[in-house]
């Protein structure tokens, strides 16, 4: 039997209706392991309450507390937990008392520290989730075991607390290993994504929005044919709908189309994180728990189709910085020296294009340039900075050997002006920068063209 991992996110571990449709989910997928987040909103909380107490701000660490509590013992009560289940949660429970504590007596909340704090979150909606999943396997009449996993036993990490990078090898050992009775379809595993743990035993974070990555690690690990990514969204759409009400979701989609895509906007899923299943061939599908009979979207690496244009995304709140010198002309070495010094201030350029006396490189979401980059930067050149623009990007196939796109895009946005266009690099990725007021209507006009 093909082998499958499913990952429930946050709004999908909501509360226990969401917990008991997202199990049914799990066991109409015949999931073999169900990673899960903290329920939503757990993570921002616990991440305030390890703030709060290194402020010694204590009437603000034990409201948190109290919020936490409720929250998980009224998930607890309503799916109607055993009483081993209830007393796994009361001691998660307590230790988040007892590290809160650790923390405000201390007045210190250490990236080690913070992330065992982070943990609580996966660990205790993990435990509600078996309950939600021992219900409803029950109720089907399921032969499969439902048991949890502790993910720290074969998810091994590095030290860097707080965006630990996992140890591959390491994990597929464990994994292949310990958790032959998952593969071989005796027991589904329900288990925790965000977290892991170093070779010493220290519990780690794989960074925010961590569980997908855990995921696409585990479905590596245990050489799964299919990772499932669930969330509250039917799929990656072509383009956002609350700007074309038009927009559909998308069946199928490349990885790297996937990647300028989540780059140049989509927000539903950071293609980074699917890595470990797109090197291992699995393929990836994005579909909506609260919706489960909506086909979703497949990520592969290798697709059916190979349209033109496929998706299109707005990325808002942009800058362009144009940097020029007449001594650029017939020399060489200038645009070192310029990317040297954004590297100097860690700052990551998205769209660029040159001249031959002047570079224009597009900055993100940056309300202030720092002024010492702009000070350095004017010791080498002129520079010249430009407000509220955004980037309009069209994402696709052989976009870069197609005769006549720029000309069908260009006509028919012509009175739109177009302040910088970047195309040539990238088969699968056109994209422009125009004014900030006139993005919308851009993608509404370009969407009505391309794809509906
Ligand atoms: N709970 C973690 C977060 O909110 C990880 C995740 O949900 O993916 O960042
Ligand atoms: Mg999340």
């Amino acid at each position: 039997m093909a082998l499958v991992v499913s990952k429930f996110g946050g709004t999908s571990m909501g509360d226990a209706h969401c917990m008991l449709r997202s199990a049914d989910v799990s066991l109409q997928r015949n999931s073999n392991i169900v990673v899960v987040s903290a329920t939503s909103g757990t993570t921002n909380d616990l991440i305030k309450l390890g703030e709060m107490a290194e402020k010694g701000h204590l009437s603000e660490v034990e409201a948190l507390i109290v919020k936490i509590k409720n929250k998980h013992q009224v998930i607890a009560k309503d799916l109607k937990s055993d009483t081993q289940s209830l007393q796994d949660l009361s001691i998660l429970l307590s230790e988040m008392d007892s590290i809160a504590r650790g923390i405000y007596l201390l007045r210190d909340c250490s990236l080690k520290a913070k992330d065992v704090l982070m943990s609580l979150g996966e660990r205790m909606s993990s435990v509600l989730f078996t309950v939600a999943m021992r219900n409803v396997y029950a109720q089907q009449k399921q032969k499969r075991e439902v048991k949890l996993l502790d993910v720290r036993t074969v998810l091994k990490t590095d030290d860097q607390f707080g965006k630990a990078k996992p140890l591959t090898e390491a994990i597929i050992k464990l994994c292949r290993e310990n958790l032959k009775d998952c593969i071989s379809g005796q027991t589904t595993y329900v288990t925790q994504g965000f977290i892991g743990q170093t070779l010493a035993g220290a519990t780690t974070t794989l960074g925010r929005g961590g569980s997908d990555y855990s995921a696409a690690i585990l479905a590596e690990g245990i050489g799964s044919d299919t990772l499932e990514i669930w969330t509250d969204v039917a799929g990656v759409a072509t383009t956002d709908p609350r700007i074309c009400p038009d927009a559909v979701v998308i069946d199928e989609i490349s990885f790297k189309e996937m990647s300028e895509l989540a780059t140049f906007g989509a927000k539903v899923l950071h293609p980074a994180t699917l890595l470990p299943a797109i090197r291992s061939h699995i393929p990836v599908l994005v579909a909506s728990s609260f919706e489960p009979e909506k086909p979703g979207t497949w990520v592969k690496k290798e697709v059916g189709a190979s349209p033109l244009i496929r998706a299109m995304a707005l990325r808002r709140k942009q800058t362009l910085l144009t940097v020029s010198t007449p001594e650029m002309l017939q020399t060489h070495g200038f645009l070192y020296k310029i990317f040297k010094i954004f590297n100097d201030y860690k700052i990551s350029i998205d769209a660029i294009t040159t001249s031959e006396i002047s570079v224009a490189v597009t900055l993100d979401n940056i309300d202030t340039i720092n002024p010492a980059l702009l000070e350095d930067l004017s010791k080498v050149a002129e520079v010249n900075v430009e407000k509220d623009l955004c980037l309009v990007s069209l994402i696709g196939n052989n976009i870069n050997h197609t005769p006549g796109l720029a000309k069908k895009i260009f006509e028919n946005i012509s009175d739109i002006n177009v302040r910088m266009i970047c195309y040539g690099a990238s088969k699968h990725n056109f994209c422009f920068l125009t004014q900030e007021d006139k993005g919308q209507e851009t993608i509404q006009r370009l969407h009505k063209q391309f794809i509906r």
